[in-house]
Parts: C-alpha cells; sequence; structure tokens
C-alpha cells in the first residue's frame, strides 16, 4: 500500500484519471462477450450546448448506473454522441455571420451548410470534452452524431419507410410560424404565456338591414382576411338573418353569415369573425364551409397584398391603424383589458403567426397506439409510475407531428418535386427521373426534418439499424433510458413510436425520470433568472465526486432537487473523511501487499459484525440500484462508511494489536468498491493506493448479494455496553477526557465475551470496569467526588449563558418590525437556534439535578 496524500485535494488526480479511463479504452464495449446485457444511450446534447446542472445530473445517475452494471459483470454499453439541433445551430452560425454583416441568403444553401459544419468542427465538441472531463464511463469507440452519414442513412430509412406505410404525409395546416426564425415550429417548440392584451369590439354592417353584428377579437388586423361571419342556428337573437349577408369594414367586401357551432350562443354576442387563413379553428371551419382564403399575413409577419391600404406594414403597426381606422368609422363599440394566451418560438422569443402552409407531417394517431399498448402490457415501465397518467392522456390526445423545418442545416427531405406533372417523388436516393411522369425537370424539397425526427431513432440508429448489426442484435432494446422528465414528450415518447414502428421492439425497457435541479428557492435553474451554478466550477472548486455524491443523494425518482452549497460541503466531507480512512488504515497495513479477494475467516468480534453489514449491504443495494433508488443507494452506503465503519470497525482495528490486517484491507476494499459507481475518481485514486499493482477498480467485482450472516453478538455486547458509557457521558455533560469508573454487570453466558472485548469496551468508552456477572446486563458508571464540583460549577455557567441567548432571540422576536424586513430563511434560522439552546438548557439542568 502506498501512502495516501496528507490533503484530500480531489483535483490533482481527478483529471489524470478521467483521461487514463479513455487511453485505457476501459469502457469500450463487446458485443461478443457473454453475459447479461446492459445498455443505455446518452440523451444526446447539442452540439452547441455546454455541461449545466440538469446534465450533470442526469450523467450521474447514468455513469453510476452504467459503473454498477459494469462492476456486477453485465456486458454493458453506454454509448454516447450529440445531436446537430437544427434550428439551435442554425442560428448561432447565422449570428456570426451577422457580425460581419452577412446573411445565409448571401452565401447560399451549399456554403452556408460547409459553414456549419466548419463551426461544429471547431466548437462543437466543447460538451464532449466536458463529458469526458466528468468520467463518463462511456463507449467512446461507438460515439455517435445525429447528422453523421450511417445515422443519416438510418434518418432518410425512416422517412422513406414511414412514408410508404401511409404514416408520413404532406398537408396543408396552420402551423405555428417563427416570422424571425422563418420555419414551422412544433407546439412543443413554442412557449406559452399569458399577457395582458384586449378584446376588440368591431361592429360589422348586415347588408340590407341597418343592423350590425358585432363581432370581438384579440387580433383585430386578421379581420382583414375574415371571408365569412358565423352564428349559431340555435341563437334566437339572430334567426332573421339566416342567409344573409355583412359588409367587412375597411376591406368592403361582403361575406357570407354562415351558421356554424363555432359561434358559441352562451358567449359574449354569439358571433364570431371566421378567418381560415389565420386561425386553426376557423381553418377547419372555412373546410365545412368551402371559404376562400385570404392571407394578410405574410412569412414576415408583414401585410400582404391582400390587406388593402395596410399591404406591407408589419403586424403590430396594421394592429395599430386598423383599429383607428375603425374607431374613425364608429365601428369601434368597445374595447376591454383581456388576458390574451400567446405562443412564443421557443429559440428567438418572436411571438409565433398562425399560418396556414404546406409541410410534412407524421401520422401519430396509430403510432401513439402501439405505444399505448406497449406500456399497457408491461413492455415498457415508468419508474416512478406516477407518469403513466399524464403519459396516456398526452399520447391518447395526441396531434399530427409537424416534421418539416424550413432550414438549411439537418437532414434534407428525401422529396422530389415534378416540375411538370406536380407530383412527388419520395426515394432513398436521389432520383433520375420523376416516378409519375419520367420527367427529369425535378428538384429536391427544400426543407430539412426537425432535428427530434433523427433524436427519436436514436436508440437504434446508433446501434446500426436500418442494417442488422451484431450490436443491434446484442443491445436492442435497451436496458434503460434514464432522463429528466421534461422531455418526456419531446422525446421519450417518440422513440418509443419510431422503435416499435421501424425496429420492431420498444427502445427500451425502463424509462427512469429523475427531476431536475433548482436553487435553493426552489425555482428552476435559468440564464434569464441568473440563478445557475456552473458545474464545472463546483468540480474545480469542490472535486466532481463531491458534486456527484450531493446530487445522488438529493436526488428522488421523480423529484426535484434543491441545490445549495451545504449540499456540496457535507459531500466533499465525506470525499475527504474517505481519504482520511485510508491514511489510518495505510499505518495499520502499510506494508501490505495486495488486497484479498475472496473475504477472509472473520476472526474478531468486529469482522463477524462488519462482514455481515457488508453482505446485507450488498443484497440491500443491488436491489435498490435495480429499483433506480440512486438516492437511497447513496444514503445507504454513506451509512455503512461513515457509521459503521469509521465509527466503530476502524475505531477498534486501531486498538487491536493482533490486528486481522487481511479483515481490514478486505472492509476497505469493499467500501470503495461499493462506492465506485457514485465517486469513481476517489476511488480508483486509493484503490489504486492500496494496491498500486492492481488494475482499474471499474473493473473489479462489485461486492456481490447473497453473502452470509455471522453471529454479531460479542460486537453488540461491545456496541451497548460503550454506547452505554457515551450517553451517561453525554447526559451529564462531563468532558470527553474525563476517566469514568463503574461496574459492569453481566449475565454468566456472556461473561467471557465480556471479559475478553473488557479492553477494547475501556478505551473506547473512557472508562474502567469492574466485570460482575449478574442477572441481566447492567452498566453503573459514577463520578468521582473530586470532579462533581468543578463539573457542576461549569454546567452552571453554560445554564446561565444558555438562559442569556434564549432571552436575546426571544427580544429579536418580540421586535415585529424588524423581523418582518428579514427574510424568511433567516427568521426560520432564529427559531431553530432557540430551540436547540432550549434543549441543551433542560439537558443542563437534568445534569445539574443528577449531581
Ligand atoms: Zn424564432
Ligand atoms: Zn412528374
Amino acid at each position: 500500500m502506498q501512502q495516501p496524500d496528507k490533503v484530500y485535494e480531489p483535483r490533482r488526480f481527478e483529471p489524470a484519471w478521467a483521461q487514463w479511463w479513455i487511453e485505457q479504452n476501459l469502457f469500450r464495449a463487446d458485443a461478443n462477450a457473454p453475459g447479461p446485457v446492459f445498455s443505455m444511450v446518452i440523451p444526446p446534447p447539442n452540439v452547441t450546448g455546454s455541461l449545466h446542472m440538469g446534465h450533470m445530473l442526469d450523467h450521474t445517475i447514468m455513469d453510476a448506473a452504467a459503473r454498477w452494471h459494469r462492476m456486477r459483470g453485465d456486458n454493458t454499453l453506454w454509448l454516447p454522441g450529440t445531436d446537430h439541433a437544427g434550428i439551435a445551430t442554425q442560428m448561432v452560425v447565422e449570428r456570426r455571420l451577422a457580425e460581419d454583416g452577412v446573411t445565409r441568403h448571401d452565401l447560399g444553401r451549399e456554403k452556408f451548410v460547409e459553414r456549419v459544419w466548419e463551426w461544429k468542427r471547431q466548437y462543437g465538441g466543447r460538451i464532449v470534452e466536458q463529458m469526458k472531463a466528468i468520467g463518463d464511463s462511456v463507449d467512446w469507440t461507438r460515439e455517435a452524431f445525429t447528422l453523421s452519414p450511417e445515422l443519416s442513412g438510418a434518418v432518410i430509412e425512416a422517412f422513406v419507410t414511414l412514408h410508404e406505410r401511409g404514416l408520413i404525409y404532406r398537408g396543408t395546416y396552420m402551423v405555428n410560424w417563427c416570422p424571425r426564425c422563418h420555419t414551422a415550429l412544433s407546439d412543443l417548440e413554442t412557449i406559452h404565456e399569458d399577457i395582458e392584451g384586449s378584446l376588440w369590439h368591431i361592429r360589422y354592417p348586415v347588408n340590407g338591414t341597418d343592423r350590425f353584428l358585432t363581432v370581438a377579437t384579440t387580433r383585430p388586423e386578421t379581420m382583414l382576411g375574415d371571408t365569412a361571419v358565423a352564428i349559431n342556428a340555435r341563437d334566437p337573437r339572430y334567426k332573421d338573418l339566416h342567409g344573409h349577408t355583412v359588409r367587412l369594414p375597411l376591406m368592403n367586401r361582403e361575406i357570407p353569415i354562415i351558421l356554424d357551432d363555432l359561434a358559441d350562443p352562451e358567449f359574449g354576442s354569439g358571433v364570431v369573425k371566421v378567418t381560415p387563413a389565420h386561425d386553426p379553428n376557423d381553418l377547419e371551419a372555412g373546410k365545412r364551409h368551402n371559404l376562400a382564403h385570404v392571407k394578410v399575413i405574410d412569412e414576415n409577419a408583414q401585410m400582404t397584398g391582400e390587406a388593402g391600404p395596410y399591404a406591407g406594414l408589419d403586424r403590430f403597426e396594421a394592429r395599430k391603424r386598423v383599429v383607428a381606422d375603425l374607431e374613425k368609422l364608429g365601428l369601434l363599440e368597445k374595447v376591454v383589458p383581456y388576458t390574451v394566451a400567446i405562443s412564443k418560438c421557443d429559440r428567438c422569443k418572436t411571438i409565433v403567426e398562425p399560418l396556414v402552409s404546406t409541410q410534412w407531417f407524421v401520422r401519430t394517431k396509430p403510432l401513439a397506439e402501439n405505444v399505448l399498448a406497449a406500456v399497457e402490457a408491461g413492455r415498457i415501465r415508468f419508474v416512478p409510475e406516477n407518469w403513466n397518467a399524464t403519459f396516456f392522456n398526452w399520447m391518447r390526445n395526441i396531434r399530427d407531428w409537424c416534421i418539416s423545418r424550413q432550414l438549411w442545416w439537418g437532414h434534407r427531405i428525401p422529396a422530389w418535386h415534378c416540375a411538370v406533372c406536380h407530383e412527388i417523388t419520395v426515394a432513398r436516393s436521389t432520383p433520375e427521373a420523376c416516378s409519375h411522369c419520367g420527367s427529369h425537370d425535378i428538384t429536391q424539397d427544400s426543407d430539412v426534418l426537425d432535428t427530434w425526427f433523427s433524436s427519436a431513432l436514436w436508440p437504434f440508429s446508433t446501434l446500426g439499424w436500418p442494417d442488422q448489426t451484431v450490436d443491434l442484435k446484442k443491445y436492442y432494446p435497451t436496458s434503460v433510458l434514464i432522463t429528466a422528465y421534461d422531455i418526456i414528450f419531446f422525446w421519450v415518447a417518440r422513440m418509443m413510436m419510431m422503435g416499435i414502428e421501424l425496429a420492431g421492439d420498444v427502445p427500451f425497457r425502463e424509462v427512469h425520470m429523475h427531476g431536475l435541479v433548482r436553487d435553493k428557492d426552489k425555482k428552476k435553474m435559468s440564464k434569464t433568472r441568473g440563478n445557475t451554478i456552473d458545474p464545472l466550477d463546483i468540480n474545480e472548486k469542490y472535486g466532481t465526486d463531491a458534486v456527484r455524491m450531493s446530487l445522488l443523494m438529493g436526488t428522488g425518482a421523480g423529484t426535484d432537487i434543491t441545490y445549495t452549497e451545504e449540499r456540496l460541503t457535507t459531500a466533499r466531507n465525506f470525499a475527504n473523511k474517505l481519504w482520511n480512512a485510508a491514511r489510518l488504515i495505510f499505518m495499520t497495513v502499510g506494508d501490505a501487499q495486495a488486497i484479498p479477494v475472496e473475504q477472509p475467516f472473520p476472526g474478531t468480534a468486529e469482522d463477524r459484525w462488519f462482514f455481515t453489514r457488508i453482505n446485507q449491504t450488498a443484497t440491500l443495494v443491488a436491489s435498490l440500484f435495480e429499483q433506480h433508488r440512486y438516492n437511497e443507494v447513496a444514503q445507504e452506503l454513506w451509512h455503512l462508511f461513515w457509521d459503521d465503519f469509521c465509527d466503530w470497525y476502524l475505531e477498534i482495528k486501531k486498538l487491536r494489536v493482533e490486528g486481522n490486517r487481511d479483515a481490514l484491507l478486505y472492509s476497505f476494499s469493499c467500501i470503495l468498491r461499493f462506492l465506485h459507481p457514485l465517486v469513481p475518481f476517489v476511488t480508483e485514486e486509493l484503490w489504486h493506493r492500496v494496491d498500486p499493482a492492481g488494475g482499474s477498480i471499474a473493473l473489479s467485482p462489485y461486492p456481490a448479494p447473497g453473502g452470509r450472516g455471522y453471529d454479531g453478538g460479542d460486537m453488540e455486547l461491545i456496541q451497548s455496553v460503550v454506547t452505554g458509557g457515551r450517553t451517561y457521558r453525554a447526559d451529564q455533560k462531563l468532558d470527553k477526557k474525563l476517566r469514568l469508573k463503574g461496574s459492569f454487570e453481566c449475565p454468566a453466558d456472556r461473561i467471557e465475551a465480556a471479559g475478553r472485548e473488557l479492553p477494547i469496551i475501556e478505551k473506547l468508552a473512557n472508562v474502567s470496569l469492574q466485570l460482575k456477572a449478574g442477572e441481566v446486563q447492567r452498566l453503573v458508571l459514577q463520578l468521582p467526588e473530586a470532579d462533581k464540583s468543578a463539573t457542576r460549577a461549569r454546567l452552571e455557567k453554560r445554564r446561565e449563558e444558555l438562559t442569556k441567548l434564549i432571552a436575546g432571540i426571544d427580544a429579536q422576536f418580540a421586535d415585529e418590525a424588524t423581523l418582518k424586513r428579514k427574510p424568511e430563511h433567516v427568521v426560520n434560522a432564529l427559531g431553530q437556534k432557540r430551540a436547540a439552546y432550549m434543549a441543551e438548557l433542560a439537558q443542563t439542568e437534568a445534569a445539574l439535578d443528577a449531581l
């Protein structure tokens, strides 16, 4: 064994081990190797990204799971990679170009895409480097990228197959359009917000009468594109107007009054305007009544030529003018304040404009039905299960998925438009001619696919699909998906749909959803709030192991974790204690050469007890890992090391003259192996100190469940007497150094053991005991007469201090004005302090009484 350095300084060894693991190729999976399979894919982070606390939590849990499976002998594959992140990456490069006054249109498609690749080569590796630095035990030889030639091939195959099966279609629908990014967005790519807006009530004159119909709208500029107004057939107020028309103000167009359930007689005037080109519900109504589409807002959110005098204006400027003009004409009945639900582009925060356009869609209903059936049949299990209800609800109400994006960075849609017959040819490779009329005048669709389309294929595209590779056969379906719950619909549900449809089986057997990392006030961490913690900073400051341990201790399945510096300090103390334990052990077994592989014969009371604890813990921890209860794994092992190993086992071992070195080394090696999946760096470092000739701890066997229990009676005897002595000392508030005298009565059947362990007991409890035979076990301690008065004086002094401290706090509580201005956590802390002083005061008084 080599002596560990005096001080635990994690940053002195963490980067080196991270590097060594990669160089040694320790985590490369061998598809031909035997053993049960454990496979898992990383949720691919965006190439534009850098590591945040959410990743840190996610990767820590995944890494712990992968390391545990590997150590217990499973054929373990944890596959890494990144996502090309269509819109995000394109925007980063566009912003750079804008600094030089260049737009992507200046460059043209091909050159622009080449620029993005250049950017990716130069900067896109940052998150990968960070994953390497935090020690992710992934198989780097299988690193994947969603836009690589291999994965792009899978994307084309998936698109064409789904198209052949009638699961992809082209359709004209209302989409969320971002006028800034110039692309359609899925519902999931928009943010919903309630803002204070207005509800404008506008009068439409009914032709051939002197009546008006009043409609209310939050977007008055869209009235320019109205092609009808609707009333409800059952509404008695308008019975006489069936078949009439109204004159559309400002535009002077005659439009029909239609009868449609879109108009609710219970709501307002019971009349609604119908703008099929700019509202999804109106679009449906328009289809029912065969209404014209008048598009008055274009892709730049500017008014079109159809908007008459307002053509060319920005939509919000047009809104102002329309309202002013209506007012002039006396057609604005009233304006009332109104909370408006708006959608913004998730990327650039521009207000989304609903526009009708032609896009590609995935028909999700039949795919979702297969997913529901798979979950219901237990082929995929959610952990925690309380996600089922939300998931089912969403899947049952799923809308078709708009997969085309008007971007350049991404997988270009494998569809060719014919200039002659206007039909579309979908093909796996560039066709020579139109498959309908044979014309050579064909051009490829200019759109690319939604980034999430390629991520939906990730669990099988990364394993070689559509080829039936060895990897695919061995590692698909993957064992588990570990992710935060916030991307369940974006990604998890879509992988399930695609996996079942294309790869013929569910993509994973289990989905473990963990929570989000929140700040101390339980707020979500975000750059705009300024409450983010950079994981790399705290890794540097506290060590990666401490960060990992603090996250694992705090994470419960599906529940969020509130993150504070205190958590980190505590976790660092833990790693530090592990270090110091190793130093103590070195002092005992300094010249030992190797770690015993098998459990040695437990020669002493503490060995029998601690080996039992090891064997119990191995069984418990295996079951906790299997159930993804990572916080309980961490708590269990914390307890085993801190309370059992350090406070009892190691304390006793230090006192044994005839120490069993093998037992101590073996126990410590179990501690290191138990903890390795949680704190891989410090355990690897100490493993090599304990056994400099050995290999990596990451490939050593995890303590196996099923070991035997030994008779722990002698150890229980030691613990009960020592605890009794310590309790007496604490109750009496006596100095630790003060040696107490007393007697220990012990039943006849235990007296031999008590005699044997008496020196240990006396040292641990700092007592001198007279051993006697008795009916029951009984410990009697006395305070030496000479110490009584000194003790009394000390206790009385403390009583006085405590009384003053409590009075001081009470005075602060009495001052309500000042108290109100203090933050809640300060007031809470004060209350807690008072409670602690009160408890100590009660103890002190009890001790004085006993004297
Ligand atoms: Zn946008
Ligand atoms: Zn054709």
